[in-house]
């Protein structure tokens, strides 16, 4: 390579100007167009490895059993609906891992969950994207409208994927998604012709297309698709979909299809004499889901279908106390930081229960009611270097729950 005195020369190679096609001058060096173009490569590698932060194998130690034994540290009760989504988490990896070779190509299974607001379905689909290595993204059905509405399309649901992954499209075609709020896109009526459904039943047809795995065009960043928006291609086979919704009025439903089947028997002979309206959703099949406005396709691609009991006095109880992050336990932790050791009497933590139940707020009512509760100690107990220990008692429940404070609890609920 002939370098004059004075000629200008890439820093890297050594190439001259006169046989580079481009040489980039800097402050300190120049770089040639080649060199910029290998600099460009070996990024890429690098990137394309500390992406892969995901691990779609399934380790030897991890059966259904112990995928459950996690979200029993997490989740109170709900036995039904944990057993099904291990069972659903562990298919889904074996699924990833399945050599496309094989003849007999196992389909994925999603899921619908039913249940009360508060019984634990976001926390569920939380803590199993804690444990898996798959990126996991919960959206909320209720943002997206049909095509041409204000909205967001169905398809920036894969932009949220893609967003958890750092838009690794490999990575993305193997996540798992939860959809909250499914019940809310249900057709509105009987006769979807008199009014436009924009957020119902065409909001369903869209979904089909993702659930039933297809290649889909993305917006990267969501929201609407615009002509001039460059976009992303997404394989949906392998993406498995968790459905969840409160779907209220269903237990109606589900009690008349229940009696029609069995005309000339008494009903609670089939159903048993202690059902109260509430824990008939034990008995929830895709027929149910129907008849509440899912449209038949979407069950379809929704084969397994469980539900989260109502909880009760026992239930709340535990989630106060029992859970690896309990409330009760972090309240414990805030006040440790301050080298206080908080203790809440039994009776104080059956009055919070009592409160719940009273302001039908369920689990979610707990942590308002805790707060409003714990605000004074909070604020006081911090300035006060002499406090080592505090205790809560039924009694000091009781009197922060003044009149004023329940007031607006009550307006919450
Ligand atoms: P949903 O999605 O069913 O409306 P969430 O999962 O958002 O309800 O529950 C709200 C809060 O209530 C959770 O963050 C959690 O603190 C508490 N909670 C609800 N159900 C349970 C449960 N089964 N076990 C433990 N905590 C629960």
């Amino acid at each position: 390579m002939a370098r004059t005195k004075y000629e200008q020369h890439c820093s890297f190679c050594g190439r001259p100007k006169s046989e580079a096609v481009i040489l980039i001058t800097g402050a300190e060096g120049n770089i040639c167009d080649s060199c910029v173009e290998q600099a460009q490569e070996i990024i890429e590698r690098e990137m394309s490895q500390t992406k892969k932060k995901f691990k779609f194998a399934l380790p030897k130690t991890l059966k259904p059993a112990s995928i459950k034994a996690y979200l029993d540290q997490y989740v109170i009760g709900q036995e039904e609906a944990k057993k099904i989504l291990s069972v659903a988490v562990y298919n889904h990896y074996k699924r990833l891992n399945q050599p496309q070779t094989d003849e007999v190509e196992i389909e994925k299974s999603n899921i619908i969950m039913v249940g009360h607001t508060g019984t634990g379905k976001t926390l569920l689909a939380r803590t199993i994207a804690r444990f898996l290595n798959v990126p996991f993204a919960i959206v909320d059905a209720t943002v997206f409208t049909e095509a041409g509405y204000v909205g967001e399309d169905v398809e920036s649901i894969l932009s949220r994927l893609l967003q958890v992954c750092d838009y690794d499209t490999d990575a993305a075609e193997k996540g798992i998604v939860y959809i909250d709020e499914i019940d809310k896109i249900a057709r509105k009526g009987d006769n979807p012709s008199i009014t436009r459904d924009v957020s119902g039943e065409g909001v369903q047809q869209s979904l089909l297309k993702l659930l039933e795995g297809s290649d889909v065009y993305v917006p990267p960043q969501g929201g609407r698709k615009h002509p001039e928006q460059k976009m992303i291609k997404i394989n949906t086979e392998k993406i498995l979909f968790i459905c969840g919704g409160a779907f209220g009025g269903l237990e109606k439903i589900i009690a008349r299809r229940i009696q029609k089947n069995v005309v000339g028997f008494k009903t609670d002979q089939l159903i048993g004499n202690n059902e109260t309206e509430e824990s008939l959703l034990r008995y929830v099949g895709p027929q149910d889901i129907r008849a509440f406005g899912l449209i038949p396709e979407l069950i379809g691609r929704l084969p397994i279908v469980t539900y989260l009991e109502p909880l009760d006095r026992t239930a709340l109880h535990d989630i106060l106390v029992k859970p690896k992050n309990a409330l009760i336990k972090q309240y414990q932790k805030l006040f440790e930081m301050e080298g206080i050791a908080l203790h809440f009497t039994e009776e104080a933590i059956a009055l919070l229960v009592d409160k719940a139940v009273e302001f039908k707020l369920g689990a979610r009512g707990l942590r308002s009611i805790c707060e409003a509760v714990m605000t004074d100690a909070m604020f006081e107990l911090p300035s006060l270097s002499n406090i080592k220990s505090f205790e809560v008692t039924a009694q000091y429940v009781q009197e922060k729950l003044s009149q004023e404070k329940i007031k607006t609890l009550r307006m919450a609920s």
